[in-house]
């Protein structure tokens, strides 16, 4: 992938050169949508060369499940998925999120993607490269955390 300054075209700051709070701004800015690149590439679920790996068996097996509860079909919540309601008696599993969805609903989706349809949290996967692309992208904003810490601290 491009790197950002190959994008746009201008060059990283200079030893003892004023950091310019626009563009520290706009790389923010940019640095969310280049997260959603990287997203879109392995988020071309129905199509595209490299694909969300599905969520390892492991991760699905350990997911809570439980019987609808008659408390819990008071409370009328639809499953995100099919948008029906989670009736009393029904299958659900609970994601690590705490989103539920009937379990053959998230079980075919988890086959295939390994995030929770409704935030994203992500289940582990059995897939290497992806595992070596999620440990980047940690780092990445690891990264930029430290250098918006540096930077409040010298400029707060
Ligand atoms: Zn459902
Ligand atoms: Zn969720």
């Amino acid at each position: 992938m491009a790197s950002y300054f190959d994008e746009h075209d201008c060059e990283p700051l200079q030893d003892g050169e004023q950091p310019n709070h626009l563009l520290h701004m706009a790389r923010l800015l940019l640095d969310s949508g280049l997260g959603a690149e990287w997203d879109m590439e392995y988020g071309s679920v129905f199509g595209g060369d490299r694909k969300v790996p599905p969520a390892s068996k492991a991760s699905v097996e350990a997911l809570e499940t439980h019987l609808v509860t008659p408390t819990e079909a008071a409370l009328e919540k639809k499953c995100p998925i099919c948008l029906s309601l989670l009736d009393e008696e029904d299958e659900v599993k609970k994601m690590p999120c705490s989103h539920i969805f009937h379990s053959k609903c998230i079980l075919p989706w988890l086959q295939k993607v390994n995030s929770c349809p409704v935030c994203r949290h992500e289940l582990p996967t059995d897939d290497p490269e992806y595992e070596e692309f999620k440990k980047h992208k940690a780092r990445a904003k690891q990264r930029e955390f430290e250098l918006d810490s540096l930077h409040n601290s010298m400029f707060g």
